[in-house]
């Protein structure tokens, strides 16, 4: 079977075991759905209200407390049963400034104190809700920050990055080092002088950030930062509270929702959306989650011996076509994208959700603000009981439209097989059919078009975008090795000149292919992650971005700054609709280990009326014939020449080894 599993079991770096759950299997459709928008806390200055879903409950006790963690509980106060399965206190008078938390008696047993599932503010780790009023987290002209404006999704170039890979070096020139103040710092340098931060993201010209787990996860000891751990985040504990370890204080609730705040305002003011990575698809633990110590099993799938089921391979996984966990999962992307103005999410091992949701997710955003881009991972990491037809998978992408996958048949056609180490790809010489019909794949966004044999394809035996709006196309991403220590691996016998041009020759098929690009933080500055496959849980030695790069390797930065140029000055290259990609897009006959195709520019607005692009994946050169015509050259032989392209009348050509040619006329 091909498989596209993708190591997201050992990116989430959680080792819990399955255990039962402790609840029967079997009743869960009998459980009252509530319905009203009250959950969590209701603050106001004369008094709070707080309500709980828990329709298992024998009793749910609520406690006060004045710090986040650690001393005695102010009051302990009974909560009454409410109507669907709810529980409800009202707290007398201004409470901001307390911490609570719940706990639910349930057959018999009384659970451990939790700060329930709809908390939106928690104290140091995470471990009790606080009480405190929004209204006071908001940065000086919030009201004024509005989501980034986004005419086609495939318009976007986004920048995948971890808040301390990006700013925790040295040499990155900020001062807020690894948290979420860093993005807000401008005129930041690196030690040569030149553009770091902030300047450097608008310098670059990506559309997007797309950040690393934010919510509050639970692999980082909030209260002791000064051990510098590092950690992805794929370990989610309170999916409505920014992180503490990114904020400058995690003890003052406030503190981390203004911090991030700010971080978006100040990458809006950049013109710079915000993503974020959503992993709705598993908790950090399993009985001791905050889904399990306030309705114990719900929340999850089990298997039929009532165990967990694990299609996450981190121990758990949950159960999105359930109404409550379905009706979760939409409020709280709703929250965010309304509260801090996100623009975007990437679900985590997507497939596990089941369709519906995502449906019911993308439409709720569309009222919102039809900018804001959804897509996840198509594929889980392990089986799950949830029918395949029923799973947000790449294969049913069609059933989930104005939503992307991540497109692992291009990625691994680029740079050879996730699952082979020592295998490359078409970038790196390894230039056979499936390589070839990987990238043509990738060229027409994953669309159907006639000149493409799916059969044929890396993982894939059909399309999986409706438009080309709905894939991502990559060469690396935070999982397994960055585009450099990749291509070290699999081709060792290259000198470090010809891996170079592989590495700018795998981007400017990612950059000059329709469906929507994605590169990964660091690689415009050829970082290495030492040569490390899994670097979810090391040091930032390891992680960090070294700034002196920039200088050092200032060619290839210069060459992806001008790749993303190319593709955002020229539509042509950004086509929304599959009807447009059939039209406008026509692959020529070409030498072994080439593509060669054409895009009428002029019937897609762009100012180039047709567009010639070759890659040649071979590492020898390739003598190739160029239709006739008066052409002009602005990428050859792994060099950008935008502003001052070389004429070409057509007719006999040489392409370099392991090189892309753009011409247009
Ligand atoms: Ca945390």
């Amino acid at each position: 079977m091909k498989t596209m599993l993708k190591l997201a079991a050992i990116a989430c770096g959680v080792m819990t075991m399955a255990c039962k759950t402790q609840t029967t299997v079997g009743d869960f459709a009998t459980y009252p759905e509530y319905k009203k928008n009250d959950l969590g806390l209701t603050y106001t200055p004369e008094k709070s209200t707080l309500r709980l879903w828990a329709p298992t409950a024998e009793s749910v006790t609520l406690r006060t407390y004045a710090e986040g963690v650690g001393g005695e509980a102010l009051e302990t106060v009974a909560m009454t049963k409410s109507t669907k399965g709810t529980w409800v206190v009202e707290l007398e008078g201004d409470r901001k400034g307390q911490f609570y938390t719940y706990q639910v008696t349930t057959d018999g047993k009384t659970l451990a104190e939790t700060p329930g599932v709809w908390n939106k503010a928690v104290g140091v780790n995470g471990v009790r809700a606080a009480i405190i009023d929004l209204a006071d987290t908001n940065p000086e002209g919030w009201a004024e920050d509005k989501h980034i404006e986004v005419k086609n999704y495939t318009d976007i170039v986004i920048y995948e990055m971890h808040h301390r890979d990006f700013s925790i070096a040295a040499n990155s020139g900020v001062k807020n080092k690894g948290k979420f103040l860093a993005l807000t710092e401008e005129g930041t340098l690196t030690p040569e002088g030149l553009a770091s931060g902030i300047d450097h993201l608008k310098e670059l010209g990506i559309t997007h950030i797309h950040i690393l787990p934010s919510y509050d996860y639970g692999s980082v000891d909030e209260a002791h930062l000064e051990n510098n751990t590092y950690n992805w985040g794929y370990d989610p504990k309170n999916y409505n509270a920014p992180e503490g370890g990114y904020s400058t204080d995690p003890f003052t609730p406030e503190v981390r929702i203004r911090e991030m705040k700010q971080m978006v305002q100040a990458l809006h003011n950049a013109g710079i959306g915000v993503i974020m990575d959503v992993v709705y698809n598993h908790t950090f633990v399993n009985d001791g989650s905050n889904f399990s110590l306030t309705v114990p099993g719900y929340y999850y799938r089990q298997t039929e011996d009532g165990d967990y089921s694990n299609a996450s391979g981190c121990g758990n996984e949950t159960a999105s076509e359930r109404p409550m966990v379905r009706r979760y999962f939409v409020e709280s992307v709703k929250y965010w994208a309304q509260e801090f103005h996100i623009d975007g999410f990437r679900f985590d091992l997507m497939a596990i959700h089941d369709i519906e949701t995502m449906n019911l997710i993308r439409s709720e955003l569309d009222k919102i603000s039809p900018s804001i881009f959804v897509y996840g991972e198509g594929w889980m990491a392990s089986s799950t009981p949830l029918p395949a037809e029923q799973q947000a998978s790449k294969h049913n992408g069609k059933k989930f439209p104005r939503i992307a996958v991540f497109s692992d048949d291009v990625r691994d056609g680029l740079r050879g097989e996730w699952m082979s180490a020592g295998e490359g790809g078409f970038a790196t010489g390894k230039v056979t059919n499936r390589q070839k019909e990987s990238i043509k794949f990738g060229v027409v966004g994953a669309t159907q078009h006639p000149q493409v044999n799916y059969e044929a394809v890396n993982y894939s035996s059909a399309p999986y975008a409706n438009d080309p709006i709905e894939v991502i196309n990559y060469v690396s991403c935070h999982d397994d090795e960055c585009l450099r220590d990749k291509i070290d691996a699999v081709a060792k016998d290259a000198n470090p000149v010809q891996r170079k041009r592989m590495n700018l020759l795998a981007q400017t098929i990612v950059m000059t292919s329709q469906g929507v690009p994605f590169i990964f933080c660091g690689e415009e500055l050829y970082r290495t992650k030492g040569h490390i496959r899994n670097t979810y849980n090391l040091p930032d030695e390891i992680n960090r971005i070294d700034w002196s790069h920039k200088a050092k390797y200032n060619d290839v930065f210069t060459y992806y700054k001008e790749l993303i140029r190319l593709r955002r000055s020229h539509p042509a290259f950004r086509m929304a609709t599959n009807a447009e990609v059939i039209q406008n897009l026509l692959f020529h006959d070409s030498p072994e280990g080439t593509v060669m195709y054409t895009l009428n520019g002029a019937a897609v607005g762009d100012q180039w009326s047709e567009i010639l692009v070759i890659y040649n994946g071979n590492r020898e050169g390739v003598d190739m014939e160029f239709p006739m015509g008066d052409w002009n050259i602005v990428c050859e032989d792994g060099k950008m020449q935008l502003d001052a392209p070389r004429p070409f009348t057509g007719g006999s050509f040489y392409v370099h080894g392991t090189s892309a040619i753009v011409a247009y006329k």
